[in-house]
């Protein structure tokens, strides 16, 4: 059977997808899954503290509204029960083939069909949505003799149960969005914690707090409630591209707030200079935190500044020849995003790779399709993702187009790409915006691929990506039928 669209992952974006064709009529559509339940993300990162730094109202979809969410910043447990809810109100689990590991995405321009080869055997489908999630390919650190370590180490995205930590000397490497959530966790737990930085974090105060039965009340009874502090929160985060895009001096009201953090919470005042960054706040992904800094005041607790030179069998040797000994290492090292392999395994009508996308020598239009990858659809494609606000939000706006580009594909049974004129004029004009904002400012960050180049960050306004995405224009793709 040749599917009308197969969509790959079960995330957000897919779950996402599967609703948006549903609602608009489009059926014979199934999920591929490589894993044995749903969730992406927030099935894989169940790390000690995992939690979500956007406000959850904001993040989740806007026609699946949570009123019973019990904190404004969710846990990761609670948001993976919410796509579950999403799932099961919308009847998608049938849709879904687990454990189908998609290993191949390859055009057939004769047939017009994409042919996707699984871990379960090769399907054909007319359309193809690539929902594979952003931060979803684990980056174990590059870092020599990684291999010779006795005891075991764990990625924060591939999180171990099994793996005790009470009682282990443990060592942390990396001082990003996961780890400064799970250090506070672990801290109480272990017999000693090192953790290894290599680039201090702007770190903000912690906003979130729980939500009253008065307000879950309130938001169940009135919707409209609950979408308003919703709208508030979304201008809020709004704002913050005056300084991320327009100016980025705009930035040193945040470093002074964060500054204030710092001191208020680390007395030690050479431990508060080691911590403190030599970069524009905003270069780098913005954290939020109220225990990390705590965590530090702790006897059983230290901050390694010293660069780690390799990792032997007992431990982590640093640049000054210390050995420090662990029985277990976390890497709180990132994701593969601009070297996603998802992009490498998809292979448009020249054969050639998705993941030049990334490496900055493919145009794309509106961060969804390119030319030469005919009804092919990337959600959180280049530069769609964000440093102020919701990737949902975004998700949501790519949607809108994906789904009237489907639809104009099946009606007329038609092979549709960007021009490449209009690919051209959307990345060229998007890249200008990039060198004047504040991740053009002089930091490296994952929104940087290996030649420096932003191929990540959505360089403006939520809103305008949201109007960019409204409406399929014929004129700027090719069809043909
Ligand atoms: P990350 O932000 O990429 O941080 C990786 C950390 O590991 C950095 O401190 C990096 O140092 C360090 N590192 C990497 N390789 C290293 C090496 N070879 N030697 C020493 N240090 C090394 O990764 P993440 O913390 O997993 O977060 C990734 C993204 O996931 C976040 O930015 C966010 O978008 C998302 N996330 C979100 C939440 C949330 O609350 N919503 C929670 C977790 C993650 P350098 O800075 O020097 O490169």
């Amino acid at each position: 059977m040749i599917l009308n669209v197969a969509v790959i992952g079960s995330g957000f974006g897919g779950l996402g997808t599967a609703i948006r064709l549903k609602d608009a009529g489009i059926g014979n559509f199934v999920l591929f899954e490589r894993a044995s339940d749903l969730g992406g993300t927030w099935r894989d990162n169940t790390y000690p503290g995992c939690r979500c730094d956007v406000a959850s109202d904001l993040y989740s979809f806007s026609f699946e509204p949570n009123p019973r969410w019990s904190n404004t910043f969710s846990y990761q447990p609670e948001i993976w029960a919410y796509l579950q809810d999403v799932a099961a109100k919308n009847d998608l689990r049938k849709l879904i083939k687990f454990n189908h590991d998609v290993t191949d995405v390859s055009f057939d321009s004769p047939s017009k069909l994409w042919i996707l080869t699984t871990s379960q055997g090769v399907f054909q489908a007319r359309n193809v949505v690539l929902a594979a999630g952003g931060l979803a390919e684990a980056r174990m650190p590059d870092i020599e003799g990684i291999d010779s370590f006795a005891g075991p180490i764990m990625h924060t995205a591939r999180w171990d149960e099994s793996v005790g930590l009470a009682g282990k000397r443990v060592g942390v490497i990396g001082t990003g969005a996961s780890a400064i959530q799970t250090v506070p966790q672990i801290a109480p737990v272990v017999a000693s914690l090192e953790v290894f930085q290599r680039t201090p974090s702007w770190i903000l105060p912690h906003l979130g707090h729980q939500v009253s039965e008065r307000s879950k009340r309130l938001f169940s009874a009135m919707p409209l409630a609950q979408k308003l502090v919703r709208s508030l929160g979304y201008w809020r985060r709004e704002l913050m591209v005056l300084g991320f895009v327009k100016d980025p001096s705009k930035m040193t009201k945040g470093e002074t707030l964060a500054r204030e953090h710092l001191a208020r919470q680390v007395h030690d005042s050479q431990l508060r200079e080691r911590m403190t960054p030599h970069y524009r706040l905003g270069c780098k992904r913005v954290l939020i935190s109220n225990d990390y800094y705590p965590a530090f005041s702790r006897e059983n607790v230290a901050l390694v500044t010293e660069p780690i030179e390799r990792i032997e069998r007992w431990g982590i040797r640093t640049t000054d020849g210390a050995l420090h000994e662990f029985d277990l290492l976390i890497a709180a090292t990132g994701f593969y995003v601009t070297d996603n392999p998802a992009c490498e395994m998809v292979h448009g009508a020249k054969g050639e790779k998705l993941v030049e996308a990334f490496r900055g020598d493919m145009a794309n239009y509106k961060g969804t399709m390119f030319p030469d990858f005919p009804n092919l659809f990337m959600l959180g494609g280049p530069n769609t993702a964000l440093g102020h606000s919701s990737i949902i939000f975004m998700h949501e706006s790519q949607l809108n187009y994906i789904v009237k580009a489907v639809k104009v594909a099946l009606e007329r049974d038609a092979r549709i790409e960007p021009t490449i004129d209009a690919a051209r004029k959307w990345t060229e004009e998007l890249q200008q915006k990039l060198p004047g904002s504040v991740w053009g400012t002089g930091c490296s960050s994952w929104y940087l691929n290996a030649h420096g180049k932003n191929t990540t960050i959505w360089p403006d306004f939520t809103f305008k990506f949201r109007q960019e995405t409204r409406h399929f224009d014929p004129k700027d793709h090719e069809i043909s039928v």
